[in-house]
């Protein structure tokens, strides 16, 4: 065709689609293309190649958009993966393509690689070549990007107007309801009322949790129940037909309560009391069972991502250990948390060496402390009185003995045996507790290397943050090369 035309045009498409919330854009990917081939087939272009990105945004830095990188990439080379020549490209609008300043440049860069390119999108053909159009592109990446601002601030205050409308906003079917979210699912509903009066009545959440599990009662989004979970549905206040929001009521005008449209699970005075009831238990309210948080990894949330950020920044996320994939000679890994969890995703440590090395760094820190508190214990400072007791006792017994030159007649002899004795004794007393003292920080220092290895993994836990504030992982080591020990920097606490 090319031959037989050479002014003919051959063009890509590109179409994304984001996933805004949980509303689906309103250009679905197959909207995007078929509107795009007939501008095409009116422009007389013929469209070589369709570059799909779907549900990815392209105003996070984190998502990787396959299809638009493979299209910066064709664009440099001049021809799409099948070797079809690209004359131009085509998007519904210019915020398919970029969102984002740096994609912006890119895309401008590969498309003027090469001569003679058209551009087409909601404002018709462009020329991308023209003078200042750099500059029309930043504009409209600016004013995009305040536009997915909006979009983001009108969902939260659509959220918010439904809730006070009283209407449900719950993504999911809530447990103990039928899809629609407003029928009760009779026996999710009798499960959640019955755990209720058992828990005001003093029953555990661990109880509730176990007797769920064994019910076979999975959650609205088909896990297993779990202690939290379990916490959440119960405190929920959607149960008695209140709403919440970030753990407030939302309330009318006359600061009364708002009540849903859906049908409750128990009156709100049971729901103030089960939840009252499971504050006063969870005492510092951060959720998590009696006897702290059971955890399966030695250092998770103690060793803290070092990894320096593009804005120079230390990432500092908290990192948390995983299983390690199977064809790894190591069970766990650490890892810093995703961008959605306030990490960078970018640090990982093989859990073996490093639970290797932060435990021989501890031992070795707890022995010294403990030697030096054995240090601390001064020497006994009461030797020379004891040793004036003595020879005043000896002396005492020695006048009395002594018929010839006496001094000492029965009658004072006895009268101060008893004082001297009682000070002896005391004395001696004293003596033993010191050395005691002494002898029990020396066996601490000796004992903690052989304890440690029979702690569980909470005392060592325990151990640990009762020495160190955090450990500074700075990334680097993955793959074939080698563990660096260097790269794990402990920031110990400082004994005051
Ligand atoms: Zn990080």
């Amino acid at each position: 065709m090319l031959a037989a035309d050479p002014t003919l045009k051959c063009v890509t498409c590109y179409a994304r689609i984001s996933f805004d919330g949980r509303v689906k854009d309103a250009h679905g990917i197959e909207d995007q293309h078929r509107g795009m081939t007939e501008e095409a087939r009116k422009l007389g272009w013929l469209v070589v190649y369709r570059y799909t990105d779907n549900d990815k945004s392209a105003s996070k830095e984190s998502v990787v958009r396959d299809d638009f990188e493979q299209l910066l990439a064709d664009l440099a080379t001049g021809t799409t993966p099948e070797g079809y020549p690209i004359h131009g490209v085509m998007a519904v609008n210019d915020d398919r393509l970029y969102r984002r300043p740096s994609d912006w440049e890119r895309y401008l860069k590969a498309f003027t690689s090469h001569e003679g390119r058209v551009y087409h999108d909601s404002n018709g053909v462009q020329d991308l070549y023209a003078e200042g159009f750099e500059i029309k592109g930043l504009v409209g990446v600016a004013m995009s990007l305040s536009e997915t601002r909006k979009k983001q601030r009108r969902t939260r205050n659509s959220h918010r107007s439904r809730a006070l409308r009283g209407q449900s906003v719950a993504a999911w079917r809530p447990f103990g309801w039928e899809d629609d979210k407003i029928t009760l699912r009779p026996e999710e509903a009798e499960a959640i009322r019955q755990a209720v009066k058992d828990v005001i009545a003093g029953a555990s959440i661990s109880e509730i949790t176990r007797r769920w599990q064994k019910a076979g009662f999975i959650t609205s989004r088909g896990n297993p129940f779990q202690y939290q979970t379990v916490k959440q549905v119960l405190q929920n206040a959607r149960l008695c037909g209140y709403r919440a929001i970030k753990g407030e009521l939302v309330r009318d005008g006359d600061d009364q309560p708002i009540v849903g449209e859906w049908d409750a699970v128990i009156t709100p005075k049971q729901w103030f009391a089960v939840t009252a009831k499971i504050r006063e238990r969870g005492g510092s309210g951060a959720g998590v069972p009696r006897g702290g948080l059971v955890h399966k990894y030695l250092l998770t949330g103690i060793l803290r991502c070092g990894n320096v950020l593009e804005d120079g920044t230390t990432c500092n996320g908290k990192m948390v250990g995983i299983k390690a994939n199977d064809w790894l000679r190591y069970e766990h890994a650490y890892t810093c948390k995703g961008t959605v969890d306030g990490g960078c995703h970018k640090t990982y440590k093989r859990g073996d060496k490093t639970d290797d090395i932060i435990e021989k760094l501890v031992i070795k820190k707890l022995k010294k402390e403990a030697a030096s508190k054995a240090k601390d214990v001064p020497d006994w400072d009461k030797a020379e009185a004891l040793k004036r007791a003595v020879n005043s006792r000896n002396e005492l017994e020695r006048r009395w003995h002594d018929d010839e030159d006496t001094e000492i007649d029965d009658e004072t002899f006895f009268r101060n045996l008893p004082v001297l004795e009682r000070r002896l004794k005391d004395l001696r007393a004293d003596r033993r507790n010191h050395e005691a003292l002494k002898a029990e920080a020396e066996a601490a220092k000796e004992d903690i290397e052989k304890s440690w290895d029979s702690k569980t993994l909470t005392q060592k836990r325990t151990a640990i943050k009762k020495v160190l504030i955090a450990v500074v992982a700075q990334p680097g080591g993955k793959g074939n090369k080698a563990f660096d020990p260097e790269l794990l920097k402990p920031v110990w606490k400082t004994s005051e």
